[in-house]
């Protein structure tokens, strides 16, 4: 069976000469392991911090070790009393093909209930991220306006849809005219600002928010959070969720750089971590995100490459943007 090792630390953009592909045996389970079948693997912008020997939240990724993300699996084999040959679960498993694992840390999904690959986005990490992000740290009220940036991502694409089932002005920021097209069709944002197109993008905001901002959802950090803050208003609040400009930088730019604005104007700003932050509250986010999608009221987008060599290759394309919604790789049939 294969699998994908982190060859070495990538510099700037990630590389497929980064990733290295190895040939090993499988194992036999043992007691309370499952042998599992890797379905969908999760392929998301945070896995580039860890590909980067410092300090953060999370532990980093070791040379020459599996890369790990979110995975949806088929129990091939089960020495575990609570799952059976045939189940399908979500685990923070190995990039392998096959693997043997524990099966406490796993959770069985039900692909009668959503699609499988749903299970990694709007009802998995991204899902949750736009819920919490958005109705904890940002608490939108009916009738302000809030902006997105990464609107037609995972995350965004779900959080401006959260916000306008909450009565609120959505304007979404993404990377091309089809995804603006996108967002303010399928994910119903009133207005879209393409920031590859815009040379202005604090006149561009200003333009689209008539009333100003009131609720910054921010995956993007960099210029587009500067030229936010210049439109923000009183009392806003704003949302550090990612910054993805930032990743494949060797220096952060520093910030906020806007002089002030954040006192004058009595600005919150708050990051967080979805599992830190809001991990005891898995089941109640999951509750809303199925209720709301069981009555139509939230859409999702997935880009699903297909075959486990195209691993890599996915992850690398969130940043330069060839997804819409979720990027998964399906990785063998259900
Ligand atoms: P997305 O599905 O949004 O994919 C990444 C998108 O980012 C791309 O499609 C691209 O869209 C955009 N992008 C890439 N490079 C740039 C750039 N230089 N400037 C502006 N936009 C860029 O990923 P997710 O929804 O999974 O994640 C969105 C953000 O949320 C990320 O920053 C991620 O790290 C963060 N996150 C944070 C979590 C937390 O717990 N705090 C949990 C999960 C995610 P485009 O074509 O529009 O450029």
């Amino acid at each position: 069976t294969q699998s994908i090792l982190l060859k070495q630390r990538p510099e700037k953009t990630p590389q497929n000469s980064d990733f290295e592909f190895k040939e090993e045996e499988v194992s036999t389970p043992k007691s309370n392991e499952v042998l599992l079948k890797s379905i969908y693997i999760s392929v998301d912008p945070y896995l580039r911090g860890r590909m980067r020997d410092v300090e953060s939240y999370i532990e980093p990724f070791q040379l020459n070790e599996p890369i790990t993300s979110a995975i949806i699996a088929k129990v091939e084999k089960s020495e575990h009393e609570n799952f059976k040959e045939g189940d399908y679960v979500l685990g923070h498993l190995a990039w392998k093909e096959y693997q043997v694992a524990k099966g406490e840390n796993l959770r069985k999904v039900d692909p009668k209930q959503a699609n499988l690959s749903a299970y990694l986005g709007i009802l998995g990490m991204t899902g949750l991220t736009a819920y919490f992000g958005l109705t904890e740290i940002g608490a939108p009220k009916e009738g302000e306006t809030v902006l997105v940036s990464g609107a037609a991502g995972a995350v965004g694409s779900t959080v401006g849809q959260i916000a306008k089932i909450y009565g609120c002005k959505t304007i979404g920021i993404a990377g091309s005219d089809e995804k603006i097209d996108l967002i303010k069709g399928k994910f119903n944002y009133d207005e879209g600002i393409n920031y590859k197109t815009t040379d202005n993008m604090k006149e561009a905001i200003s333009k689209a928010a008539t009333n100003g901002i009131d609720v910054y959802y921010d995956n993007v950090g960099g210029e587009i959070l500067d030229a936010t803050l210049q439109n923000i208003n009183r009392n806003g609040r704003v949302i550090n969720c990612g910054a993805i400009s930032q990743y494949n930088k060797d220096e952060t730019a520093t910030g906020p750089r806007v002089e002030g604005i954040l006192i004058k104007k009595s600005v919150k700003m708050q990051g967080f971590t979805l599992q830190n932050d809001f991990g005891e509250k898995f089941n109640e986010g999951t509750k809303k995100l199925a209720q709301w999608l069981q009555e139509g009221k939230l859409n999702y987008e997935e880009t699903i490459r297909e075959g486990f060599e195209k691993v890599p290759q996915a992850f690398i394309d969130l940043f330069s943007g060839e997804n819409k919604g979720k990027m998964v790789v399906k990785v063998a049939e259900e």
